[in-house]
């Protein structure tokens, strides 16, 4: 969040990211274990349920605290002194908005690892959390309320996934929000943190474009730096944050394509001068973006320079071409679900 100046201004549009692909098993439970751990400002990774050493170590230091047995496993009493986020069970009881605890955090995970969740694993069932069961349900052809019963929670587990579900260990690519060189990268030391994001020293007033396809959940303005902000959610636990923005033209709740125009660049909240500061965020960890922005050429609106891509229904993720710039392009043409 801060302006660089003295960089001109080029018609540099891309794309990006290289995700890599999963091995791992993924458990629900685990994700929940960490959205709480996270909460109580004792575990530091990814929301990403797979058990690791410091998912461990933060249940060594929960136990350590509260004068239990130590031994790293998330027992009963341990679920206990995580309080109403060590409970209750996923699937003991329909869960709809207000409800919160450690099976609305599991919730939030299964969305999220579907590839349209509401873009955090809080443990709180709010409207996104509501939105997003809503998407769920209705991809998953199954009664559409936004409550989440053992219905949903059973599509959301898998089995067979949708033909539309998103190929979980397939790239994910991001266009450039806005034209031109970046300045402040990822880890750029600040004076009481360090940048977690990246800057875009662009003029005031340049519109800024949906980095790929994705569903609006924030848009609004953001005390604590980020001025006026928007959030889009993606595939896979991908968020892209986009902020300081003049002006807001997006919604929460609004499917946006890569090159949707979301809003304006300006200088609010914490900004020294007109710059977008751009994040990616993988469940609500930021990661740097750089690795996942290729300097591909795009025009507004249209598919990657150069390229033309025909659309069918149900095509997309799954025609995956071989290069990057292809498979965002055939994304941004055929829609965002
Ligand atoms: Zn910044």
């Amino acid at each position: 969040m801060r302006l660089i100046r003295g960089l001109g201004a080029a018609v540099l549009v891309a794309l990006a990211v290289a995700l890599p692909a999963s091995a791992q098993a993924s458990a629900p439970s685990t994700a929940a274990l960490q959205a709480a751990l996270q909460a109580l400002h004792l575990y530091s990774g990814y929301v990403d349920g797979v058990a690791g050493p410091l998912t461990r170590t933060a249940v060594i230091a929960l136990q350590k605290r509260h004068g239990l047995s130590v031994d790293g496993v998330a027992g009963p009493q341990t679920r206990r002194a995580l309080g109403w986020r060590g409970r209750p069970g996923l699937g003991s009881r329909v869960m709809t908005a207000g409800a919160r605890g450690w099976d609305v955090a599991a919730l939030q995970f299964l969305l999220q690892r579907a590839g349209d969740g509401p873009g955090r694993a809080d443990g709180l069932f709010g409207p996104l959390t509501e939105a997003a069961v809503t998407r769920a349900q209705s991809a998953a052809g199954i009664t559409v309320d936004g409550a989440a019963g053992s219905e949903t929670i059973a599509a959301l587990r898998g089995g067979s996934p949708p033909p539309s579900a998103p190929d979980p260990s397939g790239p994910v690519r991001f266009l450039r929000p806005v034209p031109g060189p970046t300045g402040d990268g990822f880890g750029a030391p600040r004076s009481d943190h360090v940048h977690q994001g990246i800057d875009f020293p662009v003029p005031y007033g340049t519109p800024v474009k949906a980095a790929g396809v994705g569903t609006t959940i924030y848009a609004g303005y953001n005390y604590g730096g980020f001025g006026n902000l928007v959030v889009v959610q993606h595939r896979l636990g991908y968020t892209t944050w986009y902020a300081h923005l003049s002006s807001i033209v997006t919604a929460v709740g609004q499917a946006v394509n890569g090159g949707t125009l979301l809003g304006y660049v300006g200088s609010t909240g914490n900004s020294t001068g007109p710059h977008l500061h751009f994040e990616v965020r993988r469940y609500d960890t930021p990661i740097d973006p750089a690795p996942l922005l290729l300097a591909t050429v795009a025009r507004p609106g249209g598919a990657a320079a150069g390229t033309r891509l025909e659309c069918r229904h149900g095509q997309r993720e799954h025609q995956r071409a071989p290069h990057g710039a292809d498979w965002i392009a055939r994304e941004r043409l055929c829609g965002s679900r």
